[in-house]
């Protein structure tokens, strides 16, 4: 027998017809894109994403096909959120900051049939157009716009293509295991992999991943995601902040510290989640002004470690209590998040400071494990470092497209970080597996750097190597052996970048050596240079790998 229950499926659209049904007065704050402020609502949020999901339909895409956003955080792009998953479609958000090659294989593989863009975009989109083969339409997030229409033959516009659904669209009732959204990772070898969510892991991570303990929002918050929305659909909260009526910031393109500090003031944000780099931003803004932001309690912090100094600065300085949390594209991404055990409160400060720095633990729905190479379990000890595997709601079972499982036999997702877990579930990650360089939140790959490196005419041998850098976490810097009787200056070889990667992505610096460190398998052995470099970009180098 089962049980006696009502089964309403866990659906994205279900979030927002909540929040549509008892709180649709609650403010959703949107910095355009041109730097103008817009408040919206809730209630007026979902019936432009109910227009939208029937005007997709007009337009001719079917259930399950994926239309794509490149786009800041603003309300057009909630409203595509919901209305592209609302009406059973696929919101693939894609990464502006990629390569021209990575974007043009990403919207490709995925299969667009629509692309909004920002304005910001339209340069970039207008230049790649014929090359996206598979999207049909390509719309522009705002009104019309006779320069812009000037820029790209068939563009459409937002305003108009929303003004001509249906806003008494109704909200189909579909499987709640298909798919609601795609986001892709970039990996260091091959080409970056999809990450297809579900409606249902959708739904699961917004409320779990919700709890008191996790990243614990209420009606009576006002949140901002600083975290992008093309970065694992800024980290779950456009869902959560719907299911739980609270008033959603949107930052828009202005993500430098001035700007973040007089939003955070104006709109009385009480909680904002990014990567540690927006906070350095954060932080110095708020030493040059002097004052402690009105609002702000907590900050959620995660993408890359975050820095000790900053934990202490910002409680210490500002009162903001800063919560570090780990996660990945293939796990939604909430993993852990670090809040304390009521055995932690009565420590003092410094060891409770120790706790309170490492990535925390799972909240209900993951299941975290270290294990070794052979894939024997280690000990919960907080001591043996091995493979971070992971299991749960909202993991990852297979990469899009995939015929392969990207599991383990025994059905664990392997994260590529290698962790330490203690006997209460705390991690913290040790190492990354991965070589990949993060700058500012977002990879680098370090095979790309290497590979244009390697095709210069003056050098035999190189590698990327992630650096630390005061600002943005980490910068790449690259080691290079010259060929014999080759001459090439430092700027000479920085200087073949220029073009092939976005700028951001270029080397901070190359340092000539004669043969990189290699493992008895031919590998450069990363870590031995990181070692050697690691205060390249902060002070003196030490040692020397010649
Ligand atoms: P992404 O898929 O771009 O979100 O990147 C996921 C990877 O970022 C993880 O596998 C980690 O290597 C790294 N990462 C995320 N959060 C943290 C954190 N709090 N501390 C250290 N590394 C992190």
């Amino acid at each position: 027998m089962l049980g006696k229950m009502m089964r309403e499926p866990l659906l994205v659209s279900s979030l927002i017809a909540h929040a549509a049904r008892y709180h649709a007065d609650t403010p959703v704050v949107s910095v355009n894109t041109t730097g103008g402020i817009e408040h919206t609502t809730w209630g007026q949020v979902e019936i432009n994403a109910r227009r939208l999901s029937s005007a997709l339909a007009k337009l001719g895409v079917q259930s399950g096909e994926r239309c794509a956003t490149i786009a800041w955080n603003n309300r057009r792009h909630l409203e595509i959120y919901y209305g592209v998953s609302g009406a059973g479609m696929v919101c693939h958000t894609v990464n502006p900051r990629l390569s021209a090659e990575t974007l043009i294989y990403i919207v490709n593989h995925a299969d667009d049939q629509v692309l909004f863009i920002d304005r910001t975009f339209l340069p970039i989109v207008a230049k790649l157009r014929s090359a996206l083969s598979t999207v049909k339409h390509v719309i522009l997030m705002g009104p019309r716009d006779e320069e812009a229409s000037g820029m790209l033959d068939g563009l459409q516009f937002y305003d108009e293509v929303v003004a001509s659904g249906d806003a008494d669209y109704p909200w189909p009732s579909i499987d709640e295991d298909l798919p609601s959204s795609l986001c892709y990772t970039s990996g260091t070898t091959g080409h970056p992999k999809g990450v297809l969510y579900s409606h249902r892991s959708t739904v699961l991570h917004a409320l779990a991943g919700n709890s008191p303990d996790g990243i614990g929002v209420s009606a009576r918050d006002a949140v901002m995601p600083v975290v992008p929305m093309f970065h694992v659909n800024a980290w779950g909260v456009p869902y959560i902040a719907a299911a739980q009526g609270a008033k959603l910031v949107l930052p828009g393109p202005n993500l430098d510290g001035p700007s973040l500090a007089t939003l955070i003031d104006d709109e009385e944000v009480g909680l904002a989640l990014g990567v540690p780099t927006i906070w350095m931003g954060l932080l110095a803004a708020l030493r040059a002004r002097g004052t402690k932001p009105k609002s702000l309690k907590r900050t959620i912090v995660g993408g890359a470690a975050l820095p000790p100094s900053m934990f202490a600065a910002f409680r210490d300085e500002f009162g903001v209590e800063l919560i570090h949390a780990w996660g990945m594209t293939e796990t939604s991404p909430l993993g852990t998040l670090n809040q304390p055990l009521a055995r932690h409160i009565h420590l003092d400060p410094q060891r409770q400071s120790e706790v309170r720095l490492g990535q925390g633990r799972p909240p209900y729905g993951v299941q975290l494990r270290v294990v070794d190479d052979g894939g024997a379990v280690l000990p919960n000890d907080g001591k043996s470092p091995g493979k971070l595997q992971i299991r749960g709601h909202w993991i990852v079972s297979s990469y899009f497209g995939a015929e392969s499982s990207a599991l383990t036999s025994d059905g664990w997702f392997d994260t590529g970080d290698i962790a330490t877990l203690d006997v209460n579930g705390y991690m913290v990650i040790r190492d990354r597996a991965k070589d990949i360089i993060k700058s500012g939140g977002e990879w680098i790959s370090s095979v790309e750097i290497e590979n244009i490196a390697i095709g210069h005419p003056a050098i035999a041998n190189a590698a990327a190597i992630g650096v630390p850098h005061p600002k943005w976490d980490e910068r790449p810097v690259l080691v290079a052996v010259k060929k014999e009787g080759a001459n090439v200056s430092e700027a000479d070889l920085l200087a073949c970048f220029k073009g092939r990667l976005p700028d951001w992505q270029i080397p901070d610096k190359a340092v000539f050596v004669d043969v990189l460190p290699l493992s008895g398998t031919g590998k450069v052995l990363k870590n031995r240079l990181r070692e050697a470099y690691g205060s390249l970009l902060t002070g003196n180098t030490t040692e020397s790998t010649q």
